[in-house]
């Protein structure tokens, strides 16, 4: 298997770095919606953050990856096992899994396993793409063009956090949580809003412009292919205080406070840009928390809805027919006034 380049080598994406690291803290924020340039490394930094994130625990054997700590949400063949027991577990590596445009249905929910089938005469099902992104990210290039009828079985999987098959004769339930992480550029196909819903945090890729930038990337990739090995032994120090960095503030999280004046301020910015509902805020105190959470902080400040407020609220913007202003200067231009109110 090829090896992966080190996230802590990752330069010139911090937008993106950043929302991939919040997303990992707690992936209730949902997927990350990443949008821009061609070769921009988009899913380098996925697969990176993947890597750099400590194994986690599944039953033994488990196809679908489920989790020991979560009886709740356990597939169909492990909840039918002996449930007062303590399952046997194995570590696995935190799975990213693409979903290709062309996938057929079969592919991304699990079908029946033809092969064993035919064969053995036994009828198994086959895990899709959902079961082997349970608990990791399920990444899609370009998911502004993805088939209609696999945007909306994703926006169902990704509401209730299951995938439940029923066909040939088989049934069966499985979970699939997982962070959804899609590349598409707006201006090829437009995402529809139900989608757009389920991506809690929006980054803009762009080719650096910066010169010294440009230089060290080009340089980091370059030691990186020549030799793979060596680079990540350079790195390997760097990424794993990054790992202790994510695995400390998910034990953080929890305790992080926030207070009824910061909640007032996501209201009232949320409520100046005329986002519909109440997801829009329930995102940004997920994100700016997981923020605070990463930079060791016990309580959210302003600071982190700062920085988190673009990501979390551009892309649900409506057009404004009197207001032309891109949505990320309009988000700024908000921020701005509720933090100096
Ligand atoms: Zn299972």
């Amino acid at each position: 298997m090829a090896l992966t380049f080190p996230f802590a080598a990752i330069v010139g994406q911090d937008d993106m770095t950043l929302a991939i690291q919040v997303v990992a803290v707690d992936p209730t924020i949902g997927g990350v919606l990443v949008l821009g340039d061609r070769g921009t490394g988009k899913s380098t930094a996925v697969r990176a953050l993947a890597d750099l994130l400590p194994p986690i625990e599944v039953v033994s054997g488990c196809a679908y990856r489920c989790d020991p700590k979560r009886p709740a949400g356990l597939c169909t063949r492990c909840d039918g096992g002996a449930k007062s027991r303590k399952p046997p577990t194995e570590s696995r590596p935190v799975a990213v899994v693409d979903l290709p445009l062309g996938a057929t249905e079969d592919r991304v929910v699990g079908a029946l396993d033809l092969e064993k089938a035919l064969a053995q005469g036994i009828k198994e099902f086959a895990p899709g793409l959902l079961a082997q992104a349970h608990r990791g990210f399920l990444y899609i290039d370009e998911v502004n063009l993805l088939d209609d009828h696999l945007v909306d079985l994703l926006i169902d999987v990704a509401a209730s956090g299951e995938n439940l098959v029923e066909r040939e004769g088989l049934s069966l339930r499985h979970p699939a949580r997982f962070v959804l992480v899609g590349s598409g550029n707006p201006e090829e196909g437009e995402l529809r809003p139900q989608l757009l819903d389920r991506f809690g945090l929006a980054v803009q890729v762009r080719t650096p412009q910066e010169l010294a930038l440009r230089v060290e990337v080009v340089r980091r990739r370059d030691a990186f292919e020549r030799d793979p090995e060596a680079f990540r032994a350079q790195w390997q120090d760097a990424n794993l205080a990054l790992q202790q960095r994510i695995v400390k503030a998910r034990k953080r999280l929890a305790a992080v406070q926030v207070s009824d004046e910061l909640l007032t301020l996501c209201a009232r910015l949320c409520q100046q840009l005329g986002t519909d509902g109440l997801r829009a805020e329930l995102t940004l105190l997920r994100a700016t928390r997981a923020l605070a959470a990463l930079q060791g902080h016990r309580e959210v400040k302003p600071e982190h809805l700062r920085t988190m407020a673009p990501l979390a609220l551009r892309h649900r913007l409506r057009r404004n027919p009197l207001d032309d202003a891109d949505a990320g200067v309009r988000v700024e231009r908000s921020l701005q006034e509720v933090l100096a109110a």
